[in-house]
């Protein structure tokens, strides 16, 4: 690799993934540049993958949880982050400039035309994805500072974690004095979990399907109290094993029986979160005059906000969340493809969390 050059993982749409070389960009005063040390895979990269069909413009820059060191940055910059050459950071995907009209009312903003992980690749400078050696931090990007003694493990797990200290503690209101149920082993569920205990919640309970025991497992090493296999769609199967709980927090994907088992296991008052998109068609019954007897609050919050993912930072450098035991994969950028690949497999041994490291 040219020492002015970056190289980039572009997805061009039917699964396919590419690897790019672009020319490292000048950096002026409100801009700057980041030497990527990790960006975990999440989820939706697998949809990313298949961008066509969810109406994304290709080809489109991939990684939208990164996080590395500051090797460039300008003075405007510097002041506006707080920030120095130097520092590493976790980069908030989300890009915002701060005075359209969507910025203004809390949108999702309309000058940029994507994210750090969904942006086209046609966008100057082209750097705009975690799946890379560099990432550019524009103007309207936001990032936060991760202490030297964060794994690299642990900071690839900011992204899930902000989106847990969202759905578990700002929508659900996880914290003293509130026991918590999360639906879902994989790593948003355990993100939610580790939220609610840094947050103070006396007890927390998880649920996952019978191939997760060994996350299970892990759950409980990482403090959380009680665990359970699902194994019905019976609604009330939660709330009979583990009891009814203050906060529930559904983190399964595409499913409608765990929404009713989520309802079920509320307890008079109590708040029920589904967390982001559950994919398209997925409804449940519910009936309402059982929301209303029981005065519960149902609420969606689609994902982290710039509040929630600084909160995520500081309990990783606060050493209070040890994600030691959590069992992680590193992929080389080359093998981004299997990388992201793992997270269809449902062998009970694969990883919680995997991650590509660009600099290995
Ligand atoms: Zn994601
Ligand atoms: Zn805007």
């Amino acid at each position: 690799m040219a020492l002015d050059s970056a190289r980039v993982v572009v997805g061009t749409g039917r699964g396919r993934l590419e690897i790019v070389e672009v020319a490292l960009p000048e950096i002026g005063d409100d801009d700057g540049l980041v030497l990527v040390e990790t960006n975990g895979v999440c989820g939706s990269d697998l949809e990313l993958l298949h961008g066509e069909e969810h109406g994304y413009e290709l080809p489109m820059i991939l990684g939208h949880e990164p996080a590395g060191r500051i090797v460039a940055l300008g003075d405007a910059a510097a002041r506006r982050l707080g920030l120095a050459v130097g520092d590493r950071v976790a980069v908030n995907s989300q890009l915002r400039c701060g005075s359209c009209a969507q910025c203004r009312a809390g949108g999702r903003c309309r000058t940029y035309p994507g994210t750090y992980g969904t942006m086209p690749a046609r966008v100057p400078p082209g750097l705009w994805g975690g799946f890379a050696t560099h990432l550019y931090l524009a103007p309207g990007a936001t990032a936060v500072r991760v202490e030297e003694s964060v794994t690299t493990a642990e900071l690839a797990f900011h992204n899930p974690l902000a989106n847990g200290f969202e759905w578990a503690v700002e929508a659900g209101g996880a914290g003293a004095g509130a026991e918590v149920l999360v639906l879902g082993a994989g790593p948003r569920g355990i993100a939610c979990a580790l939220a609610a205990l840094h947050s103070g919640s006396p007890r927390v309970a998880l649920t996952g399907l019978a191939h997760d025991r060994a996350r299970l497992d892990l759950a409980r090493e990482l403090g959380v109290q009680h665990t359970h296999v699902a194994a019905t769609a019976d609604p009330a199967e939660l709330r009979d094993a583990l009891g009814a709980h203050r906060v529930v927090v559904d983190t399964t994907p595409g499913s409608g029986v765990a929404v009713r088992q989520a309802v079920a296991a509320a307890a008079p008052g109590g708040r029920v979160v589904l967390c982001g998109l559950k994919g398209p068609g997925v409804r449940f019954d519910v009936d309402v005059d059982d929301l209303v007897h029981r005065r519960l609050t149902v609420v969606a919050p689609p994902s982290k906000t710039p509040g929630s993912f600084r909160r995520a930072v500081e309990a990783l450098n606060s050493g209070r969340i040890q994600l030691g035991p959590m069992v992680t994969a590193s992929y080389p950028l080359d093998r981004t493809g299997e990388a992201v690949g793992t997270l269809t497999s449902t062998d009970p041994g694969r990883a919680l969390h995997v991650r590509v490291d660009p600099r290995t």
